[in-house]
């Protein structure tokens, strides 16, 4: 990004972010690209102590007050030392806490997001399925009202961080009849019973990233654990796309 766009703030920000990015140990990088670390969390637990994750949220979130140009130049300079470090970093402070910053309650908030930006939790984002990921609204996982929860089974696949997530950011249907775009609902969803998750994919390039395919078999996930409105899904997922695809293509100047 060129110097002459961005406040001093921003550029003191960019250079935070070039410091951190020089603290990356070389054998961590390594260590990644031959799979040895599954998922880096000391890299993201050094981030969050450099407070340069989520850097647009609010600061009672744990934020910095920041814009999106800021949050851009942060992953390209992230981007820079490899595409798996980008993905990380993004999909638990940039997308997920996104979807829960805007659609999500005070209470998933002070749980999932402030934790998550100190580097005391790990998020992964859960929309693509075995059967293709274009066809987003076409999804089968499937979450079942019993009442006081819900019951989520299906399965998701290609999920970056999965190895190391406490919580994933699940997109279900709800409501199989509806539209496409009102049969679905996202909701928070605990590494607890009936999640397993299964390292798999060796994506050169994104190795050491925790790439994963996660089932769900009957997990019970309770009704405050919705993000947004029941069927609301396609709200969610509109503005959680925004972070990712600006993230998508800030990173990848990056390591370019
Ligand atoms: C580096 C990386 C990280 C990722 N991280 C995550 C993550 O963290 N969480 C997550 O949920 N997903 C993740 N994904 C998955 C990503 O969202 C999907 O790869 C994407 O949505 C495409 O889905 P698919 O790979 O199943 O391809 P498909 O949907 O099977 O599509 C295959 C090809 O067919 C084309 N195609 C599909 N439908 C049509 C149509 N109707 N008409 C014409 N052409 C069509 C597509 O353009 C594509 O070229 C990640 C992917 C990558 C590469």
């Amino acid at each position: 990004m060129f110097d002459y766009m961005m406040t001093k703030e921003q550029l003191k920000i960019r250079d935070e972010a070039r410091d951190f990015v020089k603290w990356v140990p070389r054998q961590m990088i390594l260590d990644m690209d031959t799979d040895k670390i599954k998922f880096p969390k000391e890299f993201l637990q050094e981030a969050a102590r450099r407070n340069l994750m989520g850097c647009r949220y609010p600061k009672k979130w744990g934020g910095r007050d920041m814009d999106w140009v800021t949050t851009c130049m942060i992953m390209e300079e992230v981007g820079v030392i490899g595409y798996e470090f980008a993905c990380v970093f993004g999909v638990g402070a940039e997308l997920v806490c996104d979807a829960i910053i805007r659609h999500g309650t005070d209470e998933q908030k002070e749980k999932y997001v402030k934790p998550l930006l100190r580097g005391d939790l790990f998020a992964a984002e859960c929309l693509t399925e075995p059967r293709g990921g274009s066809d987003f609204f076409g999804a089968t996982t499937k979450a079942e009202d019993k009442g006081d929860y819900y019951l989520l089974n299906g399965m998701k696949r290609f999920i970056v961080g999965a190895e190391g997530a406490d919580y994933f950011l699940v997109y279900a249907k709800t409501h199989p009849d509806a539209k496409p775009q009102e049969s679905m609902t996202c909701f928070i969803v605990d590494r607890t019973e009936g999640v397993e998750v299964k390292y798999l994919y060796g994506l050169m390039g994104c190795r050491g990233g925790g790439t994963g395919r996660i089932i769900f078999r009957d997990v019970k996930v309770p009704k405050k654990n919705v993000v947004g409105k029941v069927q609301g899904a396609y709200a969610v997922f509109n503005t959680m796309m925004i972070p990712e695809r600006l993230g998508t293509a800030s990173m990848t100047i990056g390591a370019a």
